[in-house]
């Protein structure tokens, strides 16, 4: 576990494991002592030890979508807590075929997955005590990926919309690289500068950063980052 965010009132831990390394976040409103789990995946039994250790017990899991890394720590969690589980309602063919996909792949999958709330919305917003998460539509790598932006701490889980210097895969089944870049240009580019975010794999990177040098991104930023104009 490592403790990435450490701001006035939120604080944010990442956990990563499993053979995609993905990247596990527990989000923890200090003042409240309130807590959610985003996209539970391979390191899910460090942080349900933490949370036990810690005597925190989350309120909820909020998925930015369904791909099996993203879940597969589901089952072992709402087993030590058994809390609700929000998607967007467009990830939910996704999240239903999970458990065939770790088959596919010779991975284990811990258990059943819990029936999921799909009340993520594009409008909506969700409330962890005194941090207010605006919820962004961002399609493309999966139909229903969704990203979780707190406009007061500047800092927004993108799951895997955008990682540092490369964007989200679009080959997988939903996936569309147009539809992809239109969501990075609406709902990540918007963002100010500042902003942390905090992907789904890889390390934390900034909105700036990654308007400047991710190379995915140079044909909508104008960067010039290593490319040369002869
Ligand atoms: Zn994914
Ligand atoms: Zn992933």
């Amino acid at each position: 576990m490592t403790i990435v965010h450490d701001g006035a009132r939120l604080r944010l831990s990442v956990f990563t494991g499993g053979p995609f390394q993905e990247n596990t976040y527990l989000v923890h409103c200090v003042d409240s002592d309130r807590c959610v789990v985003v996209d539970p995946g391979a390191a899910t039994p460090e942080l349900v030890e933490v949370l036990t250790r810690a005597g925190l017990t989350p309120e909820a899991i909020w998925l930015t979508h369904a791909h099996l890394d993203h879940v597969d720590g589901i089952p072992a969690l709402v087993e030590a807590f058994p809390v609700p589980v929000l998607l967007h309602p467009a990830d939910l063919p996704l999240y239903r075929k999970a458990p065939d996909q770790a088959r596919a792949f010779g991975l284990p999958f811990g258990g059943a997955l819990p029936e999921p709330e799909t009340t993520l919305s594009a409008e909506g917003s969700l409330t962890l005590g005194a941090a207010t998460f605006e919820v962004r539509f961002a399609p493309g790598h999966a139909p229903g990926h969704v990203m979780f932006f707190e406009p007061n701490a500047g800092v927004a889980l993108v799951g895997d919309v955008i990682f540092q210097r490369s964007i989200g895969r679009t080959d997988l089944p939903g996936g569309d690289t147009q539809t992809l870049l239109a969501s990075i240009r609406q709902e990540v580019l918007t963002l100010p500068d500042a902003t942390v975010l905090f992907p789904g794999h890889g390390p934390a990177t900034t909105v700036g950063e990654e308007r400047m040098g991710n190379p995915f991104l140079l044909p909508m930023t104008g960067g010039s980052s290593g490319r040369t104009l002869a």
